[in-house]
């Protein structure tokens, strides 16, 4: 196989091991349980489950659940399910919220090394003494109190005497750093909330980075590898895991991926679920890995996104067309080909009067053993797309039209003879004689036609429900917008055609069957289908129909 250039963190993960710096290598994927995991996650999930694949050492699961407000159980299983289906298995489970003892006693600890201080003053007492950027901040009047102060308040505060909000914790680090996030930030606040996990044991709960790097220092993760926003936090990530003399984790930052025509952060796909302008998380127009699933997406092609994608240490924006580009590629390999009308009208064959034949299919030509073949009830009434018949045909126009002939798939050759139009001028019937010499793989005919059609057999097909989506937003940086992201959705998102006609053998779909409809795109069975009523996603169109 090709020779692949190494990212940046693989180049890093090199040198350690061979450096003996780590004898295994250890990562982990953290997410906090405050929604379902989308595109971007996948890009994590697939670099850190790939270092410990490619490197060995081991990849573990650790839910960072240190804020009671928005976690929840559901979110918790919904990440698993996703990363079990994206094909990766950790080593361990872990949760945050497991060390809030360990990470209690780290804060004791800073403590009594003079390092960290209780604090009553209000937020905006707080803010005020921040400083700027280019303006070194001012210390707190409560910054030198006594170790035995600290202490005893610090454990009143744990002891759920206070309110929220009366007292919070501060490393005690240089309110003149450079760096905003080292002038003595929050470490602990006090928050009479129910934990998903905890219960109501704690009232008080770590901040982000008092939880982050020393869980991966309690797990000896070797490299903890975020996204690029967490480059000003690495300083303090260092000075707590160097205070505390604790295995030292080192964090590595690549670029978080950023896709046209969406939005990427569980936040705001909440708000697009909570206020019902989506079906749910798992919406096919959705960028969740689980509605990626429903839309059709395999766990392949999704991966191989994220490697197509690559590690960078810069910004960027990828097109969404690159995804459905990596989709076609694996469903043009797998996925069977069969024959669904979307827009039906109906062709009489007139000369037909054999009443029904069975024909026989080629599952998928692109298949190395052909897919195998399945039948294909033909009749003498059939429905075919109403675009593919034209009263007066445009130049170059090789499919039906008055006089003109066309190949049925699979079966024969029609001409058509004649049409019939209601009282409002639109064609309902298309009338045609066929050449029973001309049957697919034995025609003896001599008649060579240009168009191909698709079409099923009246008297056999199912009817479905199919939908068609659309990009979610009509902006291609719906985030960068003026305004609200949400006014920028795109009100054509999702079409539903309610009575198309399909072959008879996709009354036996599975949720985990692929589909090629022939000549329209790849589709797949959607759960909400009932034996009653099958409902089909399109997955993708066959062609990249963006406009660039
Ligand atoms: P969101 O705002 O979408 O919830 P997050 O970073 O707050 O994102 P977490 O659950 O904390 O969500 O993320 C878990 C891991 O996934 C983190 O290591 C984070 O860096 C990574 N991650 C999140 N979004 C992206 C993205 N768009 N691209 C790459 N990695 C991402
Ligand atoms: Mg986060
Ligand atoms: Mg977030």
């Amino acid at each position: 196989s090709e020779e692949k250039s190494l990212n940046f963190i693989e180049e890093i993960v090199e040198n350690d091991l061979n450096s003996g710096k780590y004898e295994t290598l250890v990562t982990r994927f953290p997410p906090e349980p405050n929604g379902y995991l989308h595109i971007g996650h996948a890009k994590a999930i697939c670099l850190n489950f790939g270092l410990t694949q490619k490197y060995g050492g081991y990849t573990n699961l650790r839910f960072d659940d240190t804020n009671p407000v928005t976690e929840k159980t559901e979110y918790v299983n919904s990440q698993q399910e996703d990363i079990k289906w994206l094909g990766f298995s950790w080593k361990n489970e872990l949760f945050a919220s497991d060390y809030f003892d360990e990470l209690y006693s780290f804060a004791v600890k800073l403590i009594e090394k003079g390092l960290a201080y209780v604090d009553e003053s209000s937020a905006e007492e707080i803010a005020n003494l921040k400083g700027t950027p280019t303006e070194p901040g001012k210390d707190s009047p409560h910054r030198n109190r006594s170790v035995e102060e600290n202490l005893d308040i610090f454990t009143r505060m744990k002891n759920g005497e206070f309110a929220d909000g009366a007292y919070i914790l501060r490393a005690k680090i240089d309110m003149a750093s450079p760096n905003m996030l080292m002038r003595d930030p929050i470490i602990y606040r006090i928050k009479h909330a129910e934990h998903h996990r905890t219960g109501n044991k704690w009232c008080i709960y770590p901040m982000y980075d008092f939880a982050h790097g020393q869980s991966d220092s309690i797990e000896n993760i070797t490299h903890s590898i975020c996204t690029l926003e967490y480059v000003s936090h690495r300083e303090l990530y260092d000075w707590f895991i160097e205070k505390l003399e604790i295995f030292p984790s080192k964090q590595y930052e690549f670029a978080r991926l950023n896709l046209t025509s969406t939005v990427m952060s569980k936040r705001k796909l909440l708000q697009l679920v909570n206020e019902n302008l989506v079906s749910g998380w798992d919406d096919p127009r959705m960028p969740t890995i689980s509605g990626l699933r429903r839309r059709g997406f395999t766990p392949k092609s999704v991966r191989e996104f994220c490697e197509r994608i690559g590690i960078a240490k810069r910004e960027n924006l990828i097109e969404l067309s690159l995804l459905e580009f990596c989709i076609r590629e694996d469903l043009n390999k797998t996925a069977n080909r069969v024959m669904a009308v979307l827009d039906p009208i109906k062709l009489v064959i007139t000369n037909y009067e054999k009443g029904s034949e069975d024909l026989i299919g080629e599952n998928n030509p692109e298949a190395e053993d052909g897919g195998g073949t399945r039948i294909i009830p033909f009749s003498n009434e059939l429905w075919i797309e109403r675009e593919d018949f034209m009263e007066v045909p445009a130049k170059k126009w090789f499919r039906l039209a008055p006089g003109a002939m066309v190949r049925l798939k699979f079966a024969y050759i029609v001409k058509c003879e004649d049409f019939v139009k209601d009282e409002n001028g639109n064609v309902t019937e298309i009338h045609c004689t066929y050449i029973p010499e001309s049957k697919s793989g034995n025609d003896t005919s001599g008649i060579n036609v240009k168009g191909t059609i698709h079409w099923v057999s009246a008297a056999h097909a199912k009817t479905a429900e199919i939908r068609l989506y659309d990009r979610l937003f009509t902006s291609e940086t719906p985030d960068a917008e003026e305004g609200d992201f949400k006014d920028y959705l795109n009100p054509e998102s999702l079409t539903v055609l309610p009575n198309a006609y399909i072959e008879p053998a996709l009354a036996d779909a599975d949720l985990d069957g692929r589909y090629q409809f022939i000549r329209k795109g790849y589709y797949c069975l959607d759960r909400d289908s009932t034996p009653e009523k099958l409902v089909f996603n399109r997955t993708v169109t066959l062609k990249d129909t963006f406009k660039k």
